[in-house]
């Protein structure tokens, strides 16, 4: 069975006082609400993750991670911060290739495939995001463009490596736009990204990776992008800052 999960990405949010109360706030209502079958991740800004890894170390399905790293072990890289760094703050988890990073930090596929590498090289989970657009949705291109950002990021990988990497399916236009893809453009998207793994890895392969959605996911949406059988979960952004809006998606199963 796939892992169901709900990852909420601070983005710059939070300073250090507010986001210790957050995740406080979130564990005391995941507990009340009894939700033990989700993996609930906090993607936190770096000053964060210790103290964080540190309140939710003792709990099995809630984790952290990380927004980004640098594919290098240490060096003269001012103001990144190595995998190894990250891992050691108790995270699990690296959100690569956001397209926030791609297009204000220029991100590019070969830097992320390095960073894809060195994630799993330490033992971190990449939480691999693609996505489309605007233009390239309405240009009716961006299956091509979704097939070519896994392509050129993952498939150096390995079977054994892919099954150890979250693919999340973000539509650039849906992210913090208010606009959502419809249950039926998310799942064929996520249909598409398992098809593409069953063809260059194989059936069984493809099957264990859990595809996420992000793009102005909310408690009343969720329920229905969840329901589909490629959506295993959400990448969250503006719904991760509010305790009961997180809590609630990661309880609409
Ligand atoms: C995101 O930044 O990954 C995201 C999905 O943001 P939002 O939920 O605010 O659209």
């Amino acid at each position: 069975m796939r892992k169901k999960i709900i990852a909420g990405n601070w983005k710059m949010h939070k300073t250090y006082k507010e986001g210790i109360a957050l995740v406080e706030d979130c564990i005391k209502l995941a507990e009340k609400e009894k939700i033990k079958e989700v993996e609930i991740i906090f993607c936190t800004p770096f000053i964060h993750l210790r103290k964080i890894s540190k309140l939710t170390d003792n709990i099995k399905h809630i984790n952290t991670g990380a927004q980004n790293c640098h594919w290098e072990e240490q060096g003269a890289f001012t103001g990144e911060i190595s995998c190894s760094m990250i891992k050691s703050c108790g995270a699990a988890y690296v959100i690569l290739g956001h397209s926030e990073r791609r297009q204000y930090f220029n991100e590019t596929h070969e830097q992320l495939t390095k960073k894809v590498t060195a994630a799993l090289k330490h033992d971190l989970t990449p939480i691999f995001c693609c996505g489309e657009p605007l233009e390239i949705r309405e240009a009716n291109t961006h299956i091509e463009l979704i097939g070519k950002q896994i392509r050129e990021s993952l498939f150096h990988l390995d079977k054994e490596m892919i099954t150890k990497v979250v693919i999340a399916y973000e539509p650039v236009w849906a992210i913090g736009t208010g606009k959502t893809a419809t249950t039926e453009q998310a799942q064929e998207m996520h249909a598409f990204i398992r098809k593409t793994l069953a063809h260059h890895y194989d059936f069984e392969t493809a099957e264990s990776i859990s595809i996420l959605y992000g793009g102005s996911c909310k408690p009343s949406n969720a329920k229905e992008l969840f329901s589909q059988p490629d959506v295993d979960g959400g990448l969250i952004g503006g719904a991760a800052l509010q305790v009961e809006d997180f809590i609630a998606l990661a309880n609409s199963f």
